[in-house]
């Protein structure tokens, strides 16, 4: 896995612009992973993706995360920091992703596999969320045996399908970060979802409009080229930048 250079950043933030969050995330292991075609990184379950895109961010910006949240009860506005390590639940590097789970209720025997990008993507047109997890559990639903006898999920039954939506959560457990708040105002108790897509993104767009920025500054006192200003150590770009105020 490579880090990000200064290049890759304003480069990712460009082509990035008007793609949509399961693309960016692609891209953003397209770039960590230059040797991988965009169909296997695009077949990684969820969670290994959230997990590589967690040692990404470390590696590039750091391990610390600051974010922030809203009491939904008082509205006071709670800053809060974590480490990448604290949510990372899978070491993407040493676990192996198994192609088949599976379970057991009423009589059946259910194998699935884990849901990825190219999932989420097909489900993205549902009209609501009840049917894109339908459509979810029907595209990650790999056999299913009522007393070892095969049987198609249009069989299967309600209480079955809602099984093996839980099932699919619950074994990529990386894919659903959820953190427990603490109102500092009024002791509120709650919990928000963690998306480090969301995150990262958001944080490579500052990121990318300050190296443009420091472009800038650079380019209008010394006449250097884009390439050459991003192609510095930020030391050294930072140094610079002082010399030229
Ligand atoms: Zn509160």
């Amino acid at each position: 896995m490579l880090c990000l250079s200064a290049a890759d950043i304003v480069r990712i933030w460009e082509l990035g612009q008007d793609r949509h969050p399961l693309d960016r995330a692609l891209l953003l292991l397209a770039f960590a992973f230059p040797e991988k075609t965009l169909t296997e990184l695009a077949s990684w379950s969820i969670g290994r993706r959230d997990a590589y895109l967690l040692t990404l961010r470390a590696i590039t910006f750091g391990g610390k995360l600051n974010s922030f949240a809203t009491c939904p009860q008082c509205q006071e506005k709670l800053e809060f920091s974590l480490n990448t390590r604290d949510i990372l639940i899978i070491d993407p590097d040493r676990t192996i992703s198994k192609d088949c789970y599976q379970f057991t209720t009423e009589r059946l025997e259910i194998q699935f596999r884990l849901p990825n990008s190219l999932d989420l993507a097909a489900v993205m047109t549902a009209e609501n969320e009840t049917n894109a997890s339908l459509q979810l559990a029907q595209r990650c639903l790999l056999q299913a045996n009522l007393d070892g006898k095969a049987v198609s999920y249009q069989q299967l039954p309600a209480t079955a399908i809602a099984r093996l939506n839980k099932q699919l959560t619950e074994a990529d457990s990386q894919a659903e970060i959820l953190l427990d708040l603490t109102c500092p105002a009024c002791d509120y108790l709650w919990q928000v979802l963690f998306d480090i897509v969301d995150f990262f993104w958001r944080e490579l767009s500052i990121q990318a409009k300050r190296l443009l920025q420091e472009v800038h500054a650079l380019a209008k006192v010394y006449g250097w080229q884009e390439s050459q200003i991003l192609g510095m150590s930020a030391l050294r770009r930072q140094y610079y930048l002082d010399l030229a105020e």
